[in-house]
């Protein structure tokens, strides 16, 4: 019976493997492994339930638009639990010269497609409003080489526009700079409409009318998540596969090709496989390949990671009150704070509350600051009160904390990196059934990741012929 080993068993792995039961219990003659090296499986995929409030360690939702992983909460049976974020309350703050700033109605990511909000919002100053009505008539620019965010986005709105919206943006998905990171991996639609239309803001505006012309329903929430949090996915996943399968407390130290297939090396044993899917952060899977393919390994090893730390704090029904409403705020780096952002967790996701607990989230860390992930927990608890403090006027004594840290978590798709990618994809094509999931490549949200592990199920499986080539698309 052909076997497939997989390493890594956070949702990218897990997706994976799930793909692999599902053939397996079609009737596919086909066994899987999964090593993980950590006690438990799941990954960054962590949630607490903290006096009656639930507290996510690492993700708390995944954007609706992108459909994998929805649909895999579906296959396994958890449609019932999906639920949107609470986006009639959703409004967003972005601290500015130490003041909660409004992001104006009408901005899509950071390009404005409604003209009185932006004109009255005192995010801006007088020159980028200008250089925002400027902006409509950019002509259309096909770069011919890929270049940073900030490039991108300097060019149609000047650096302010990159200060107060971009970088913070990006800081909060990636972990990240706009300063560092690719337009064309990060933001493909943005260069797509510029070389199309020019201005971004009309380019905007026009799918936006297209989308309104098409669908009649009312738009769905901008996030989804699981009642009981993140957890849940793990859970009822781990309830789908085989637990004779599941290897905890297990990390692969190496993998080598041998006789059509691959010898995979945990603790003191060694196994061989047919097929490998190594599903673990590009960094990991650098070192693990080494010995296969030493040219592989060095480009797997040149997409970078930046680590991030989640705080959670819980407290009353007073500081609920006093807490201004939506979803949270972002921080600039020009306000020179270590905080990068915050979520009022009771107003995203209201039950993840009960109505006297007010949740506040703060995230810290990113390809800036790296030093914090030395901080003990209590330095890292008085860090975010102090800002706290500072941005919101909160003192109160929470009734609860949680730190998490998290290093080498969030890959940085850097200037270079889709031709990075085409590279990978050649040679792992050299390489007997072998695959490559994870948040490296195409994607570093938890969608993207169950899609990369789905796919790399798919692509060993063509390799072994128990599959048709037309179900795997391209690219690792
Ligand atoms: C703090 C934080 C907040 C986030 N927020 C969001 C969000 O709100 N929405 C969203 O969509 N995405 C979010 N993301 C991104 C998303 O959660 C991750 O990109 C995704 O979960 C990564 O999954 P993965 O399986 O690829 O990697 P991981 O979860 O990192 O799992 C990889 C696994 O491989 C294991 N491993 C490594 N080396 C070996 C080895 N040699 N042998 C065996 N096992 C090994 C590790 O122990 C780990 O369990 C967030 C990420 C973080 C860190």
């Amino acid at each position: 019976m052909p076997r497939i080993a997989i390493i890594g068993g956070g949702i990218s792995g897990l997706s994976a493997a799930f793909a692999l039961e599902e053939k397996r219990r079609a009737g596919a003659p086909v066994e899987y492994v999964l090593f993980e090296s950590s006690p438990r499986l799941g990954g960054v995929l962590v949630t607490d339930r903290v006096e009656d409030c639930l507290v996510e360690a690492g993700p708390d939702s995944f954007i609706t638009e992108k459909p994998w992983a929805a649909d895999l909460c579906r296959k396994i049976g958890l449609g019932d639990q999906l639920i949107g974020s609470n986006d009639p309350e959703r409004k967003t703050y972005i601290l500015t010269k130490g003041k909660l700033v409004v992001m104006p109605d009408g901005l899509m990511f950071m390009v404005p497609t409604k003209i009185l909000p932006t004109v009255f919002s005192p995010l801006f100053s007088l020159r980028t409003k200008m250089r925002m009505a400027a902006e409509w008539f950019h002509p259309p620019h096909k770069a011919s080489a890929d270049e940073t965010v900030a490039e991108m986005v300097e060019r149609h709105y000047g650096p302010e526009m990159v200060d107060r919206l971009a970088d913070p943006l990006l800081s909060g998905v990636y972990g990240g700079e706009a300063s560092q990171l690719s337009v064309r991996a990060v933001l493909a639609r943005f260069a797509e409409m510029e070389a199309k239309h020019g201005s971004l803001g009309r380019a905007m505006l026009a799918a936006r009318k297209k989308m309104a012309g098409a669908a009649s329903r009312p738009a769905p929430p901008l996030f989804t998540s699981l009642k009981e949090g993140m957890q849940q996915m793990v859970d009822a996943l781990l309830s789908h596969l085989d637990a004779d399968a599941l290897h905890t407390s297990s990390p692969v130290q190496s993998v080598i090709p041998q006789d059509g297939g691959w010898t995979v090396s945990a603790g003191y044993e060694s196994d061989h496989f047919d097929a490998l899917i190594i599903a673990t952060p590009a960094l990991a899977a650098s070192t693990l390949l080494q010995l296969a393919d030493e040219k592989l390994a060095r480009e797997l090893g040149e997409i970078r990671y930046s680590s991030s730390v989640t705080v959670t704090l819980g407290y009353d029904e007073t500081v609920r009150r006093s807490l201004p409403p939506g979803f949270g705020f972002l921080v600039p780096r020009s306000e020179r704070r270590r905080m990068l952002a915050a979520t009022f967790v009771h107003n995203k996701f209201p039950h993840r509350a009960p109505e006297n607990r007010a949740i506040v989230r703060c995230f810290l860390g990113g390809s800036r600051d790296e030093e914090i992930l030395d901080r003990s927990e209590d330095q890292i608890l008085r860090i975010v009160r102090s800002e706290l403090q500072q941005i919101i006027g909160l003192t109160a004594e929470p009734l609860f904390t949680r730190v998490y840290k998290w290093r080498a978590a969030m890959a940085q798709y850097r200037v270079g990196h889709l031709e990075r990618l085409q590279r990978i994809e050649a040679l792992r094509q050299k390489l007997p059934g072998l695959a490559l999931a994870g948040n490296g490549f195409n994607g570093i949200g938890v969608p993207d990741c169950v899609r990369s592990g789905t796919e790399a199920a798919s692509r060993v499986l063509t390799a072994m012929g128990l599959e048709s080539a037309a179900s795997v698309p391209a690219q690792p």
